[in-house]
């Protein structure tokens, strides 16, 4: 595989689970609602980000912009459904 072909390999891969950093809790993430998303640091300064959207979607894997690394996001199965009730959004 040439280097563009491993690179377009990496993008169109939906989940990747290869570099997994480490598992948080969704409740120790930040939450902006301007964006209706959850923000996580991330070691290399940037911020792991996963959407209510992606979430939705059944989405785990919060990813950072600019870095490979990943993390799941430990969550149970009411926890979207409550977060949407008690913060008034709709998807
Ligand atoms: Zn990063």
């Amino acid at each position: 595989m040439t280097s563009v072909e491993q690179a377009q390999a990496l993008m169109g891969a939906d989940i990747e689970v290869e570099n997994i950093y480490d598992e948080i809790e969704i409740d120790d993430m930040d939450f902006e609602a301007d964006e209706n998303t959850f923000y996580y640091p991330c070691p290399c300064g940037d911020k792991f980000r996963i959407t209510l959207m992606q979430l939705k979607e059944g989405v785990i894997i919060a990813t950072c912009p600019s870095c490979s690394l990943q993390i799941k996001i430990i969550s149970d199965e009411d926890f979207l459904e409550d977060f949407l009730l008690e913060n008034d959004i709709e998807l």
